[in-house]
């Protein structure tokens, strides 16, 4: 592993291991996640100015007017979204930095990612490459319609929010599959969707803020 990545001070594997310490004492239970945040570097995907605050359990800017989530809800939308099973093939919509991509390619076989600016759909793949992780296919395109041609996905997580549920989305949903997402536009709730033969079953979680879903790339 090469220097940056191994991390020191205030982005080395100790302040890391203190991060997860304290997602546990926020309610992460799920050991599989937690292990994944462990092994994924988060100072890699932001710029070097912030590195320090990389383990703080804090949403940052990466430029563009977008943000990286916060560590707490990268691991509950991973726990909830896995459920305690292995997952097979995942999209997530908003790749913005690639991380919650990084830490997804640890608990399921294959991500595909969208993402609508440009500038960081080619960060995030330059990152995931010098990170090795390879299971991740990163699209820049609007994914406001997911993306068809790899459904159905046993996950799909939306990292950005939208008014309300597309039912082009869920349909792209595997029948035993999980979809979370932020929904609404004052207020956000995290909403977890779940399809069984029956249909469609929503269950609201908890309050979140999120940069909103946008049409069109950029
Ligand atoms: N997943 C990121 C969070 C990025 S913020 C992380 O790991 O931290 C949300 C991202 O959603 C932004 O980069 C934004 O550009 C993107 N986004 C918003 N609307 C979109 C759309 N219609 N299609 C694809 N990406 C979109």
């Amino acid at each position: 592993m090469n220097l940056r990545h191994a991390g020191i001070g205030m982005t080395s594997p100790r302040t890391r291991a203190r991060l997860i310490e304290r997602l546990r004492a926020e309610g992460i239970a799920d050991e599989t996640v937690l292990a994944a945040m462990n092994e994924v570097p988060r100072h890699i995907f932001i710029d070097e100015a912030l590195a320090t605050r990389a383990y703080d359990d804090v949403s940052l800017p990466i430029g563009h007017g977008q943000t990286i989530s916060q560590p707490y809800i990268v691991a509950r939308m991973t726990e909830v979204l896995r459920n305690g099973k292995q997952l097979g093939r995942v999209l997530e919509i908003g790749t913005g930095c690639g991380y919650q991509a990084a830490v997804l390619s640890k608990v399921a076989k294959e991500v595909y990612s969208v993402e609508r600016i440009q500038p960081l759909y080619e960060r995030a793949r330059k990152t995931l490459r010098e990170l090795k992780i390879f299971n991740v296919n990163l699209r820049y395109a609007d994914g406001t319609a997911g993306m068809p041609d790899a459904a159905p996905y046993d996950g799909i997580i939306m990292t950005c929010a939208a008014p309300a549920l597309s039912a082009v989305l869920r349909e792209q949903l595997a029948v035993g599959g999980r979809m979370v997402l932020p929904m609404g536009t004052q207020e956000q709730f995290l909403y977890l969707i779940e399809r069984d033969e029956n249909g469609f079953r929503e269950t609201r979680l908890e309050a979140v803020r999120f940069v909103p879903l946008l049409m069109g790339k950029q």
